[in-house]
Parts: C-alpha cells; structure tokens; sequence
C-alpha cells in the first residue's frame, strides 16, 4: 500500500516522499473515504495533494471548492503541467470551453480528474444538472473544500456563499467530504465543521507554535526615531540568517495606503529599497511589485493586508506590523507568511496606543454599521472585538507571545525557549510597558 502510494506520488506529481507524516496520514485516511477529514495546517505544508493525489487514485471526479479565481487558475494551471486532467468552471470562462468541459462531465467515463469551482458557481442554476447528473451516477469520488474557514463568520475572511455549500454537502450524502485550511481557532474550526455538516470527521491539525519565529513587540512612541528603528531591524533581519534561495526578504504591513508610502519612503531613504503596494495603485503596478519582490529585485515590500493571500515565498527573513493587527487570528496568519523554509526568522509588532484607539473606533464602526443594516446583534459582531482585544492582550501583556497565540488556538502552550522577547528578556519587556505607562500619565 505504501509503496504503491509513494509511487502513485512520484508519477503523478513527481515528488519523491511525502512532505510530512501529517499529509500522508491524511491522504491515508482520504483514501480509505470512511469519514470526512478536517485539515488545518500552516500555508506551504502542501494541503493541496492530500485531495490531488487521492483524486489521481480514484475512479471519479473530485470536485474542490476554492473562494477566487485566480487561486484555482494557478493550481489548474499547475496540475495541466503535470499533466493531470483538471480544469475549472467559472464566470470568466469562454462558452465554448465550458461547453466541452460539460460535455466530457456527461459522458459515461469522463477524462477530467479534479474540477475546480467557486462556491457561487456551484450554487448556480446552471450547474445543477452537471451536478445532479455526477452525482447519481455515482462519478463523484470527493468533496474537497478549501480555504474552509472562509465558512466561519467568526474567521477573518468570511464569504457568505460558502454557507450554501452546507446543503451541497447534504446533497452529496455519499461523498467523503474534505475541509482544508490554514489557521482556524478553535471556534472557528466548530463552525466548519457545523456548517458544512462533516460527520465525525478526522482531525489532521498541525500545531500552531513554529520555534523558527521570534515574536517580539515594540512601543512605537518610544522610539526617538520610528523609522531609524525599523530600519535597524530590518538590516538585522535580513543578514542574520540567508535561506537556501540566497538573500532574504520581508513585508512591513501598514493599515493605510499613506502608511505604506511613508515607510517605503523613509525606508528608501535610510538605504533600503522598499515599494509600496496597496489598493491605490493601479492593478499593473500592483502585479510589477509583487514580482518584482518575488524574484528578490526589491528586499522589502510594504503593503496593506491586501498584499500575501496565496502568496507562497520561502525566504521571507521578517514581517513587520507597522500598525496593529485587526484580530489575533489575522496577526497569527500574516506574521506566518515568515520563515516557511524553517530557517530562524522575526515577527514584530510596532505597538502604539493611538494607533490601538483609531483601529478600536474602527472596528467598533465596522460592527454598529454591520448591525443597523442587519438590525440586530450577532455573536460574530462580540468575536469581531473579542479577537482584536485578544492582539492588544499579546502586546501589552507580560507573558510568553507564543504561549498567547497557542492557546488562542487552542493548544496546549508550547516550549517557547527563547523564541520571543518576554521569554528571552521579561525583564526588558517590563521596563518598556513602565515607560509607556509613564508616557501616557505626563
Ligand atoms: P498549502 O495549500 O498547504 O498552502 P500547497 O498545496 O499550495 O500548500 O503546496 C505548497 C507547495 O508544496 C507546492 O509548491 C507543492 O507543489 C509543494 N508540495 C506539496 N507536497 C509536496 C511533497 N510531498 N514534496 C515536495 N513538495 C510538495
Ligand atoms: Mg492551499
Ligand atoms: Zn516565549
């Protein structure tokens, strides 16, 4: 069994081993499709094959919901190379070509292997009797949904069209289900589960502690020179460690298109190339920066959180949060785009109380407009702040960053040995909250 696995794994794929034990003890279980699977680990951990390869082994279609376009038409775009029969079904499609996919979805032994599909897609009039057909003819072999805490409107990029996906489960009652994503608390992993009605599934799920990653906070008011600081840590960051693709990189996060003008600025002019990328730009330009960060032309790429969905870089030295995270969920997932080589690398948080206020009036307005057009109070209006008091608590508190983030997660605290600023010097950690709280009584 395990050979022929492996080998299925290099035909297919052309990779000599699986990536961890975790991806394929999952890909195990999806192929033995008594349960459903639950799979949450970290962006780069391959999620990906542990729905690809079963779907290469099984006599059907595996049909994967992913929430863009542009996410599906890079992994299609990948398995045509491998020459795997997949393709996608979507809005941007030319007629013709969604006619010949339709017509091999027909036919008695279709040729595709993997389709991939947006949720509104799937929920679309015009698919159901592709869907129906699949379906009780019995060539349906998996349900994969990625991106699944898109479901929860707890997580932090909620879709509502995910929600239908629920009753596409219900109606494909026969099909083993498989939910994959990257970071998902522990609430947020109860939703997935609920909403798209996976029964007693196997959990897969990877801890969140990364020893590579050293978390420290900064208070940003007492800095003399803010921009100087940041451009120490940077040079620090980038020289300390080089991965196995040569020089490193780092993404400094702004909340606004103005923050992320200045720092590029300010971080130019004290001898680092940095470039902005925000929404304000226009979409080419956008595209040249991030190429040009991903080929390493430019070291440092200072962006809004519009910048790093299924961006996939290994050497990524530093992330740098110029203002606050919204939520500590976000926090965990943008500061994780460090270090996927596994080589040491800095997370740092430039903490300012004004900045914490303006970020809390935000949120709090966010919420009361989300409830007038609703016109009432949710509970994911309570997680909405519950979560960005819990990023304040990480930077404010005197207690191990990534025992905080653990057990946001839900799990147990990990061994943090040295791998943030409170463990490797309280003592310093204490000095600083003294003197902010001394600035803000002057
Ligand atoms: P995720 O969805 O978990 O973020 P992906 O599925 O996009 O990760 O995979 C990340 C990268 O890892 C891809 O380039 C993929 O080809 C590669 N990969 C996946 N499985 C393996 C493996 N067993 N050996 C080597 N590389 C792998
Ligand atoms: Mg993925
Ligand atoms: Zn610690």
């Amino acid at each position: 069994m395990t050979t022929s696995l492996k080998q299925a794994l290099k035909s297919h794929f052309g990779f000599d081993n699986f990536r961890s034990t975790t991806q394929e003890n999952v890909v195990k279980a999806v192929i033995r499709g008594d349960k459903d699977v639950f799979v949450c680990m970290p962006t780069g951990a391959g999620k990906s094959l542990c729905y690809q390869l079963p779907a290469m082994l099984s006599e059907g279609i595996t049909l994967v919901i992913s929430p863009l376009i542009a996410l599906i038409q890079d992994q299609v775009d990948h398995l045509k190379e491998l020459n795997i029969p997949a393709c996608s079904i979507n809005s941007k499609l030319p007629a013709n070509e969604r006619r010949l996919i339709l017509a091999d979805l027909g036919s008695r032994s279709p040729k595709l292997k993997l389709l991939y599909i947006t949720p509104e897609m799937v929920a679309s009039p015009s698919f159901q009797p592709c869907l129906t057909g699949l379906c009780s003819r019995g060539l349906l072999s998996y349900l994969a949904v990625d991106e699944a805490h898109c479901v929860s409107q707890w997580g932090h990029d909620f879709r509502p069209d995910y929600l239908k996906l629920g009753e596409l489960r219900a109606r494909l009652a026969g099909v083993p289900c498989l939910a994959l994503t990257a970071t998902a608390p522990r609430n947020v992993q109860e939703d997935i589960v609920q909403s798209l009605r996976l029964r007693l599934p196997l959990f897969f799920v990877t801890p969140v502690f990364r020893n590579n990653l050293h978390y420290d906070v900064i208070f940003r008011e007492l800095l003399p020179n803010p921009y100087a600081h940041l451009h120490g840590f940077i040079t620090q960051a980038l020289t300390t460690s080089s991965g196995s693709e040569g020089q490193g990189c780092g993404i400094v996060y702004c909340r606004t298109r103005d923050g992320c003008e200045t720092v590029a600025y300010q971080l130019t002019k004290l001898g680092v190339l940095a470039k902005p990328y925000h929404a304000g730009l226009k979409a080419g330009d956008r595209t040249e920066v991030q190429n040009e960060w991903m080929q390493g032309k430019v070291l440092v790429i200072v962006a809004t959180i519009s910048f790093g969905m299924g961006v996939d870089k290994a050497n990524v030295r530093f992330v740098a949060h110029w203002n606050l995270a919204k939520s500590l969920a976000s926090y965990y997932q943008e500061s994780g785009r460090a270090g996927r080589d596994g080589l040491p690398s800095s997370c740092r948080t430039y903490y300012s109380p004004k900045d914490k206020e303006q970020l809390n009036f935000l949120i709090r307005k966010e919420v009361t407009r989300r409830q007038e057009k609703r016109g009432s109070a949710k509970e994911s209006d309570k997680a909405a702040i519950a979560d960005f008091e819990a990023m304040v608590s990480f930077c404010v508190q005197e207690s191990c960053r990534h025992a905080t983030i653990s057990r946001f997660f839900g799990d147990k605290t990990p061994n943090c040995t040295g791998a943030c600023d409170f463990c490797r010097n309280p003592k310093a950690v204490r000095a600083q909250l003294e003197r902010a709280a001394a600035l803000s009584s002057e």
